[in-house]
């Protein structure tokens, strides 16, 4: 057996023992990337999985492949990637996580911030984006001197991103020489804020000001943020003035953002603006025919067919239902029946009519990362507990809008103070962690099923 055959005896073994989501959660991007006296070293994507398989799987994996193989006496978890094609490549893999990029195969551009994955020729059109894409395709064609502002709205997980970064890939293709620069607006107020304090705003100000092409996403994050909305009104202008291109998205009308000043409402309201609505069903069997091609695997029609009948408000989602029949698929080397299939996608698939409350929510984050109720309602401060506590607190207030007093003393006893720092965290981490954002949208699904 070479390694790669045996990580996957080990997982299909894993995979009877604990939930989907949980496996989903911890095993994926994990990989045996050496195998040498006795020692097994697994490669995982960050380091809270890495503490994760430590402390809650270390002995399962061991036993499962030292009754494969006897010699294996020993497992060692690190962080970073395992597909090294050059010496560099590997020494660069095992750098502090920080130092690395997103695990995913494309690189980002650390210029412009673009992930080349994102491309006109891998976005379906339908009539629900019709469109924002043909306003994305003149303005990549002629920046600055077409739509000014574009401002694109629309749900989640309905393509703004990806239209954003095909346009920015777009104009790098047709005009080498222009700058463009990518960015979400979360990232775009920390950058302000650090200039303010290191007194670099001057700097921030020239460099912004030199570009051609300024995307940013999701501006509906600028809201209440009064100073970085007002440097941000004087880039706008500067820009503007000069036909440089500005291109926003948000998740809703410049109209419906609360906490924008007027006049950058009115100046978001100056140019085109374009929403994206949801795919209707044919589109929505085209998006997973074309994705399926992509991944190069088949599933029959009714299986499309049933995807394509449950999920509806949301790209990402489609996407993600496809993953979990591939990864099910590769473990299992089986045909997919339906009835396989409505099982796995189980809490994929939402029963509108659920609702949440505070015990479920509870009941759900601690099942979700296999501890006890109990555990997220006590006050230990063991990492592996303070962290779900962490999500629980934060999706009792998401969900529940539950106030920050009635979590502290349902939580852990505390004060509200507790229930703050708890909800702010997980929130300002979600806006630069998929791995976080993809566990919580996974448990969502739980609570709702
Ligand atoms: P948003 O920014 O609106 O939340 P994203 O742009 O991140 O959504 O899209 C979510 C996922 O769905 C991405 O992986 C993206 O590539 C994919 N996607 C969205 N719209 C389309 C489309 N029209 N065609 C193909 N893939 C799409
Ligand atoms: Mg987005």
């Amino acid at each position: 057996m070479n390694n790669e055959e045996l990580w996957q005896a080990v997982l299909a073994q894993i995979q009877f023992n604990i939930s989907q989501a949980n496996f989903s959660t911890w095993f994926k991007n994990t990989r045996i990337f050496d195998k040498k006296d006795g020692a097994i070293w697994v490669s995982v994507p960050n380091s809270f999985s890495q503490e994760w398989l430590e402390n809650k799987y270390h002995k399962t994996i061991l036993k499962i492949l030292h009754g494969l193989d006897e010699e294996i006496k020993e497992v060692k978890y690190l962080v970073g990637k395992f597909n090294f094609k050059t010496p560099q490549e590997k020494e660069k893999a095992f750098l502090p996580e920080s130092n690395q990029l997103e695990f995913q195969e494309f690189k980002v551009d650390k210029e412009t911030n673009l992930n080349p994955r994102y491309t006109f020729e891998n976005f379906i059109v339908g009539s629900f984006n019709e469109l924002p894409h043909a306003a994305a395709i003149s303005v990549s064609k002629d920046p600055g001197l077409i739509y000014n502002p574009l401002f694109i709205y629309g749900g989640v997980g309905l393509g703004k991103t990806h239209l954003l970064q095909a346009i920015g890939n777009e104009v790098v293709k047709n005009f080498p020489q222009k700058k463009v620069r990518y960015i979400s607006s979360e990232k775009f107020t920390s950058e302000m804020v650090a200039a303010i304090r290191n007194q670099k705003i001057e700097n921030l100000k020239e460099k912004y000001r030199l570009l051609d092409v300024l995307i940013i996403d999701d501006v509906q994050f600028l809201a209440g943020k009064e100073k970085t909305q007002e440097e941000f009104f004087h880039t706008f202008n500067a820009l503007y003035e000069k036909n440089k291109q500005i291109i926003l998205s948000s998740d809703h009308p410049p109209k419906a953002i609360p906490a924008l000043e007027e006049r950058l409402r009115s100046r978001f309201e100056g140019g085109m603006i374009a929403d994206i609505s949801l795919p209707d069903f044919e589109t929505r069997m085209a998006i997973l025919n074309f994705k399926m091609q992509e991944r190069k695997i088949d599933l029959q029609e009714d299986i499309l067919n049933y995807i394509a009948s449950n999920i509806k408000r949301n790209i990402r989602e489609l996407e993600g239902a496809l993953n979990r029949l591939i990864a099910y698929q590769k473990l299992n080397a089986k045909t997919l029946d339906l009835e396989v299939v409505k099982a796995l996608l189980k809490n994929l698939i939402l029963s509108p009519t659920k609702v949440a409350n505070p015990k479920k929510i509870v009941q759900v984050v601690a099942g979700f990362y296999d501890l006890k109720e109990k555990d997220i309602i006590a006050s230990s401060r063991k990492r592996e507990i303070v962290r779900p506590r962490q999500i629980a607190i934060y999706l009792l207030r998401e969900e529940l809008k539950c106030s920050y007093p009635f979590i502290g003393k349902r939580i852990g006893g505390k004060d509200h103070t507790t229930a703050i720092h708890g909800y702010e965290k997980i929130k300002k981490e979600l806006s630069s962690n998929e791995n976080l954002k993809e566990e919580i949208s996974l448990i969502r699904q739980r609570i709702y099923s």
